[in-house]
């Protein structure tokens, strides 16, 4: 029924240190089964910290979850004198699928330019990961009307020298930081007006199979009360969960967004 197998992802951001994460994600895993509906249909990943990513290797493996995982950052180097970075070596290592480029978090408060990003999202395809990139507009640019242009320029940036092969696998988050933590959401239409945008780029810089197999999230304030009406759009492909996804019941009502 879906072009694109749509992917449902929470980012925990920095909360859940590795024992309640373990206890999160047993709860997630628990509340999806116990419901007896199919959300096979759907993929469901998690950004856990950092130091949690071990424990849900562990309890993913054993349990046999129908859960992937990822990393909310990672550096741009392989190996090296970078005190403090955290390499997508490793993070291919602890079994990650994915990993979180760009988040508007990181753009902000540490500064991440669009040249750093560009260098990550090569890294984390270099080390088998599939990159989240997270692109989208503060509330000054999308009050002066120039969001569609912004958020466009920010994914030429990051994804210059980057082939079409690996943009096919790439996954695109627009998240207008003005509904991240807010409590405001983009209205379906804004999120479906992006998303298309986004893709008719990709078909620009590449061609139109790699722009049809590129799936594009939308985040900022998805809630189970407000999931389906988002991903009913045709060029959403799924969503990018921040606060809700630190509640078992929330992020599995959103996965189960059609019931
Ligand atoms: C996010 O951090 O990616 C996000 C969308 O946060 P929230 O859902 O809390 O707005």
């Amino acid at each position: 029924e879906f072009v694109r197998r749509p992917l449902i992802a929470g980012n925990w951001k920095m909360n859940m240190d590795h024992v309640q994460g373990i206890t999160l994600l047993q709860k997630l895993a628990w509340t999806l089964d116990d419901a007896h509906h199919d959300h096979r249909r759907v993929e469901v990943a998690v950004f856990p910290p950092f130091t949690d990513l071990r424990g849900v290797q562990t309890l993913v493996a054993g349990d046999d979850l129908d859960v992937v995982y990822g990393a909310q950052d990672l550096s741009e180097h392989d190996s090296g004198a970078y005190t403090g970075d955290i390499s997508g070596q490793f993070l291919n290592r602890l079994g990650c699928t994915y990993v979180l480029v760009g988040h508007s978090e990181r753009r902000t408060i540490h500064q991440e330019t669009d040249a750093t990003l560009r260098a990550k999202v090569e890294a984390a395809f270099r080390h088998d990961l599939t990159p989240v990139l997270c692109v989208g507009e503060g509330l000054e640019i999308r009050q002066a009307g120039t969001h569609v242009e912004h958020t466009l320029e920010q994914l030429r940036a990051d994804l210059e020298g980057i082939t079409a092969e690996q943009v096919a696998r790439l996954v695109v988050a627009y998240e207008p930081v003005w509904a991240i933590g807010t409590g405001e959401v983009a209205g379906p239409e804004d999120a479906q007006v992006m998303c298309a945008a986004l893709r008719a780029e990709i078909e620009e810089l590449y061609d139109a199979a790699t722009a049809g197999a590129v799936r594009l999230l939308y985040g900022g304030s998805v809630k189970g009360q407000n999931a389906a009406q988002i991903l009913r759009e045709r060029d959403v492909d799924g969503v990018l969960v921040g606060g809700a996804s630190l509640d078992a019941a929330e992020f599995a009502s959103i996965v189960r967004f059609e019931n």
